[in-house]
């Protein structure tokens, strides 16, 4: 049985994945609108347990294609670390087609163009990476730990080794103040990344964080359902995404949208303005979560 320590996050599109933690916690662990690991320090989970748990997955289901790697953000093992999981994962599964990870930019920019490639040729297939917002302002307000232009960065090098990048960005997260800041220069920052997948969550406050806490003091102003619709209008608007998949399937969105950008944007624009417009329904509060 592979076995679990604390809360276990995986994107969505890792739901028939095998999740396995090669770390626990976040090596960063200072965003303050990310409760995920405040109960969780950051650890480098021992090999031995590793490939104990990739052991015991083979003894049920040795046909596993896709593994994705947790927690926060591995990427930040040395290089040899992370060679010894995917050649355990490769030699144990023999159909395995890609792993997944999450990373920071300042992780992936750590690592050389050949260090990148050489994951690449053991199926490290997609990077998961937290943009959050494409405005330097509000990252330096959230603690994020890294620029735009880092992420900008990261996300080329890793395509430039063909792994795909999976683009994260967080709605309202400038709050009231910064909305329109925080939607054009996300979209402007998205531009220059072209990523594979450019994906959206709404901003959920979670209690223990510090903006849950400025929140609280009403120094940050929380949008409204139909506030972060027109937010995220507003990016897609300013978007020009050659083949990148843009989706808002994650749990905290109001309404869910999928499209290519290149082909869909009037669709996916008809879509958030009949959300806009209250002319669809939008996802009731109690069922949003994280
Ligand atoms: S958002 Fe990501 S980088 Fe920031 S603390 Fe949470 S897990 Fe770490």
């Amino acid at each position: 049985m592979v076995r679990y320590y604390g809360t276990v996050i995986r994107p969505p599109s890792e739901a028939n994945s095998l999740i396995l933690q090669v770390t626990y916690g976040c090596s960063h662990n200072k965003c303050t609108f990310c409760g995920t690991y405040l109960d969780k320090p950051f650890r480098v989970r021992p090999l031995e347990e590793v490939f104990e748990d990739i052991d015991s997955v083979k003894r049920y289901a040795n046909d596993v294609t896709r593994v994705f790697l947790c927690d926060g953000n591995g990427m930040v093992l040395p290089q040899s670390h992370l060679l010894s999981v995917l050649d355990k994962l490769n030699s144990t599964f023999p159909n395995l087609q890609r792993v997944g990870i999450y990373a920071n930019a300042k992780d992936i920019l750590r690592k050389s163009l050949d260090d990148l490639t050489e994951l690449r040729s053991r199926k490290l297939g997609i990077i998961y990476i937290g943009l959050e917002s494409g405005s330097d302002l509000i990252l330096r307000k959230v603690k994020k730990g890294a620029s735009v232009e880092q992420q900008i960065e990261a996300v080329r090098k890793a395509q430039q080794a063909d792994i795909k990048a999976s683009v994260i960005a967080i709605l309202g997260l400038g709050g009231r103040t910064l909305s329109e800041e925080h939607a054009v220069k996300t979209a402007y920052a998205l531009n220059q990344m072209q990523p594979r997948f450019a994906s959206f969550l709404t901003l959920m406050l979670v209690e223990g964080t510090e903006l849950a806490e400025e929140y609280l003091r009403g120094e940050f102003e929380l949008l409204q359902p139909v506030e972060f619709l027109k937010e995220l209008r507003t990016i897609v608007e300013n978007l020009e995404l050659e083949r990148t998949v843009f989706r808002t399937n994650h749990a905290s969105n109001f309404l869910a949208l999928e499209g290519v950008l290149s082909k869909d944007k009037e669709k996916i624009l008809r879509e958030l303005n009949r959300g806009i417009n209250g002319e669809v329904p939008l996802r009731p509060d109690f069922f949003r979560a994280l």
